[in-house]
């Protein structure tokens, strides 16, 4: 364990690679800091298996740099073995040794030191992944949330600065997701490693990450905390793919931007063509209408329960139907008139 949690222990600058003629990652640049887990969000075939493939040594890439720590690993004329860098990996499916219990997992790739110093750190790392009677198991025995955490346990035991997680969580069922993902990631952070997790679940990057990439067709997107990226999405396909999104036209007055329900507060965000709002309904206000309004006026014609609040569909009078949040129960109901406000986030 080591460094301040400032310390950006991996640095990713600039990558392109390509597979034969085809590009599958292009300039991809990104830094995860010590102690932080960084999510690489895309769909299928997006690069992201091949990026982390870069990084891990497995792949030499057209061009770029990798850095761990202060050292670069990839580079021009620099390649670093993949043994030869303090990278961890955990995959989707686990990839235990069969044949060896979880003792001998993990002390299988375990440093130099005494007998007793190894099985002492064994011990403890499987106490930190909640483990600590299972030691002599064979991983055949263990259900996939344990097995999952010997595979943890098995990757920390190299004490690795970086820790790459393809998909790793993404064969558990729900509950025991959650479970695991918690446990992992808290695990990781109490040891201060710089975290590359890749996952296609948009709410899975929201819980986890400190920063998000978002990677389409081999290109990042946006990289941004996840509270940025659901409220100031870089364009529309990204928006969409953190949940409800409402679309309203823009035209400038001089150095303001209006739009049928008034003017944009200063933060909210634009689509690419810079013509068009993009807004949450969390930045949707309803409020009962007491007579007629000039602007903003509309009919509640859909009420969707979310559990703990409502997602309110509203057919503005002079404009499209727009989507609010209100916490549930909420007083609002289909057919009644009510005037409509944006606010910020
Ligand atoms: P992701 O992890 O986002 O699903 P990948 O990095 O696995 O994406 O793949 C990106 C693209 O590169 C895909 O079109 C895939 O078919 C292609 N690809 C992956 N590995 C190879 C390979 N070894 N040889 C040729 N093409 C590959």
């Amino acid at each position: 364990m080591s460094g301040a949690s400032s310390v950006r222990q991996l640095r990713v600058e600039q990558v392109t690679h390509s597979y034969g003629n085809t590009t599958v990652v292009r300039n991809v640049s990104l830094d995860v800091e010590a102690g932080q887990v960084h999510c690489l969000l895309g769909p299928s075939g997006s690069g992201k298996s091949t990026l982390l493939r870069v990084i891990a040594g497995l792949e030499t890439p057209d061009s770029g740099t990798v850095s761990i720590g202060s050292a670069q690993v990839t580079g021009e004329h620099i390649a670093v073995p993949p043994e030869q860098r303090a990278i961890g990996f955990v995959f989707q499916d686990y990839a235990l040794f069969p044949h060896l219990n979880v003792r001998r997992n993990i002390l299988y790739g375990m440093p130099p030191g005494t007998r007793a110093e190894r099985h002492a750190k064994m011990q403890s790392l499987l106490e930190r992944v909640e483990l600590a009677d299972a030691a002599s198991a064979m991983p055949h025995t263990l259900s996939g949330g344990e097995q999952q955490r010997v595979a943890l346990a098995r990757a920390l035991a190299r004490e690795p600065g970086v820790m790459l997680l393809d998909e790793p969580f993404s064969s558990l069922d729900v509950r025991l997701r959650t479970e695991v993902r918690e446990t992992t990631l808290r695990v990781l952070r109490e040891f201060n490693t710089a975290t590359l997790l890749v996952t296609h679940d948009p709410q899975e990057s929201m819980r986890c990450a400190d920063q998000v990439s978002v990677i389409r067709a081999g290109q990042i997107i946006q990289t941004a905390t996840p509270q940025d990226l659901y409220f100031f999405p870089a364009d529309r396909e990204t928006a969409e793919t953190f949940g409800v999104i409402n679309t309203l036209k823009v035209r400038r007055e001089g150095t303001q931007r209006v739009t049928v329900l008034g003017c944009l507060p200063g933060a909210a965000a634009l689509d690419d063509s810079n013509e068009t709002a993009l807004l949450r309904p969390e930045c949707i206000a309803l409020e009962p209408a007491h007579g007629p309004t000039t602007t903003g006026q509309g009919t509640v014609c859909t009420i969707e329960p979310e559990g703990g609040t409502n997602l309110i569909g509203v057919q503005l009078s002079q404009g499209p139907l727009v989507k609010a949040r209100c916490l549930a129960p909420g007083n609002w109901n289909i057919g009644a008139a009510v005037r409509v406000r944006l606010r910020n986030p």
